[in-house]
């Protein structure tokens, strides 16, 4: 009797705390409403205070400790960062021009004094003269990895040597900026010489391209008009001209550019010891060294070989339905064939999901799925301000206790960035700074007339960003900033968000919230079998072309720039590694903006998707909420943040090392499952 009584009052004290979780009591991000000079201002308190920082690491006299050194280094760390998170979004997202205009300044601004910090030889050997050895684990581990980005920014060479890193810096700064303007301002149209041309594509599609003044039809290569035109025109002429105009963007103009690029980067490299910009930069990361790369490019390609070979077949097949002697699939077509087998081989058109998914039923199943995943739970702040009255600002709570908090911004706005991300906002430090982020997407807006239906691909990328979040979120409760939430290897970044979409699979996720806008009824089973199948094949190509692309960036940036030849480095990769014949003429080097920002590490999508598969092998297929494995990933890979390397992440929640077993049998899925099907059949 006493027992029970106990155990009603323990429950209820339970609920009790959770519902009295309190708001954070940092103010939320637009708290202030600054205007332009407002927020001027708190960005350049911010830098101030980093500076005062940075000025009293080295004014210490006496021995280094962990408290007057690592300590203060990371509150410049920190304010750096607060300056550059604001500035960034502000960038991003406000939606006045002139406002964005000086946010842009801001971020230059916060960027330089990041480099300056990252160049301070007296901060380098401050913290390199400290002796760490008593200290805990993360701190140690922090301040190792710390010297080492210390070490590949130069600190520790002589004053000319330094000198001439800056110089090539600036270089390489210019040249990547040029690249990207380069890509931007190249917007190439063609024109639809008969109206038949677009034939197969949505009519408001059509109905927006209309004949313009000259009387013509022009479809540009702007990805919302250009991708369309490319996977359903059923003109292969019209769709060939498309294809070659879209893939010589930039071009000739990027060609020398990205040229003085390798140079640049191969001096960079060669004057810090390694011997080529591809091992440099690997030696940051999860994958070590060039030669790495070089391996799992293989192993991959030994991976996807048979499943996109099997796939290039029923492509052909399906082409010579029209065109009886083909004997090969071009690069330019492979979009349209997908299309094609998915209706003709697994009756499915992505058009049939939409009426399930209006964007406010999704994203609540969205939150209460990561909720129940990660065992959080969100509550909204209500009446907030921000910088546009859509943004939404929640709370995470773990056990009744306010973690974190993030914000929303999720439908389109003129002038705001046009993709999705999740943008951090603060980082997590344990006691002091709860994490904060933000996810800025540009999902259809639902109004009182409009459901504001979603695409199958928009719910993937909601939940991918998601995982991001969660990821900032979990991994923000650390002793320092610049061991907090993601900042561990760049390379193992989109892990936890390429594995989070996989939950938009699966049947019972989808039931809980997928119900059809009108009548209310639950996305059927069935359809969602069909959608997986239909979604499955085309992955062996896919994988097949994304090594292609892992393959130049890595063979372009491995080895002597002046022993490579763009173009054949393109055309050897596509024939080597994708069952696709290239069309000529075309050079999407001068396009592929990857080159500039990730350069030799490519290879990190496709190094993130292993993993990401591997994980996901681990949780239970038939009911992904439950079992240990959910809270085993929370505590083993997302909470520890960047407080120990991300190869042990990975071996602590797995038992070993990732592998390509998870991997290869979600890209040939579409064969195992049609092949039980069949087998049921049979029976
Ligand atoms: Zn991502």
């Amino acid at each position: 009797m006493s027992l029970r009584v106990l155990l009603v009052l323990v429950t209820s004290v339970a609920v009790c705390v959770g519902a009295v979780a309190q708001a954070p009591d940092q103010p939320t991000i637009w708290a202030s409403k600054p205007d332009v000079a407002g927020f001027e201002k708190i960005v350049n308190d911010h830098l101030a205070a980093a500076q005062a920082a940075v000025d009293k690491i080295t004014a210490v006299k006496g021995p280094r400790t962990v408290d007057n050194t690592v300590a203060i280094f990371d509150e410049a760390i920190r304010q750096i960062n607060t300056s550059l998170y604001l500035s960034v979004l502000m960038q991003q997202v406000h939606p006045d021009a002139a406002f964005r205009d000086r946010a842009s300044e801001m971020v230059r601004k916060g960027s330089a004094a990041q480099t300056a910090l990252s160049l301070n030889h007296e901060v380098y050997q401050a913290l390199a003269g400290l002796d760490v050895s008593k200290a805990d684990a993360a701190t140690r581990y922090y301040v190792k990895r710390q010297l080492l980005e210390f070490r590949l920014a130069g600190v520790d060479k002589d004053e000319a040597n330094r000198t001439q890193l800056k110089k090539l810096n600036d270089e390489l700064t210019n040249e990547q900026s040029t690249f990207d303007r380069n890509i931007s301002d190249d917007q190439k149209k063609v024109e639809v010489t008969d109206p038949k041309e677009l034939d197969g594509l949505p009519q408001d599609y059509i109905d927006r391209h209309k004949p313009g003044a000259d009387g013509k039809i022009y479809v540009t290569t702007n990805y919302p008009d250009a991708l369309p035109a490319l996977k359903f025109s059923k003109s292969d002429e019209f769709r060939r001209r498309l294809f070659l105009a879209f893939q010589t963007r930039a071009y000739p103009k990027n060609k020398e550019v990205l040229e003085r690029m390798l140079k640049t980067r191969y001096e960079i490299a060669t004057l810090l010891g390694y011997s080529s910009w591809a091992d440099y930069n690997a030696a940051d990361k999860m994958i070590g060294s060039g030669e790495n790369i070089g391996a799992f490019i293989q192993k991959v390609d030994s991976a996807a070989r048979p499943i996109a070979e099997r796939e290039n077949a029923m492509l052909l097949a399906e082409k010579q339905k029209t065109d009886p002697s083909a004997k090969e699939v071009g690069d330019y077509e492979v979009g349209y064939l997908n299309e094609l087998v998915r209706r003709s081989q697994f009756n499915f058109d992505s058009q049939a999901v939409r009426p399930y998914l209006p964007f406010n039923a999704v994203r609540k199943g969205i939150l209460d799925t990561a909720a129940t995943l990660f065992h959080v739970t969100f509550r909204q702040e209500e009446n907030v301000s921000a910088w546009d009255p859509a943004v939404e600002t929640w709370d995470v709570i773990d056990s009744g206790k306010t973690i974190g908090r993030f914000y929303l911004d999720m439908h389109p706005r003129p002038g705001k960035y046009s993709h999705a991300e999740m943008s951090p906002v603060l980082d997590g430090i344990r006691g002091k700074q709860l994490p904060e982020a933000i996810l800025v997407c540009n999902f259809p807006n639902p109004t009182a007339d409009d459901p504001g239906l979603m695409d199958y691909s928009d719910v993937v990328t909601f939940f991918h960003e998601f995982g991001h979040l969660m990821h900032w979120i979990l991994g923000g409760q650390q002793q320092w900033a610049g061991i907090s939430g993601i900042s561990m290897e760049s390379d193992f970044g989109e892990a936890p968000s390429q594995m989070l979409e996989e939950w938009m699979r699966s049947p019972q996720v989808l039931a809980s919230f997928a119900r059809h806008y009108k009548t209310g009824e639950a996305i059927p089973a069935e359809l969602v079998a069909r959608m997986n199948l239909a979604s499955a094949f085309g992955r062996g190509t896919w994988t097949s072309q994304q090594n292609e692309y892992t393959a130049v960036s890595y063979n372009v940036y491995n080895g002597k720039p002046e022993n490579v030849d763009l173009d054949a480095v393109v055309r050897a990769a596509v024939t080597k590694y994708t069952p696709f014949i290239p069309l000529p003429d075309t050079h999407f080097y001068a396009s592929f903006g990857h080159l500039g920002g990730y350069s030799s590490a490519y290879y990190t999508y496709l190094w993130d998707k292993v993993i990401a598969e591997d994980f996901f092998s681990k949780f239970d297929h038939n009911n992904l909420l439950a079992g240990p494995a959910p809270m085993r990933y929370r505590h083993a890979v997302l909470e520890p943040g960047g407080s120990v390397s991300a190869n042990d992440l990975v071996k602590n929640f797995l038992g070993r090392e990732q592998n390509m077993d998870a991997f290869q049998k979600w890209m040939g899925e579409e064969f195992e499952a049609s092949a039980v099907v069949q087998q049921q059949a049979g029976n």
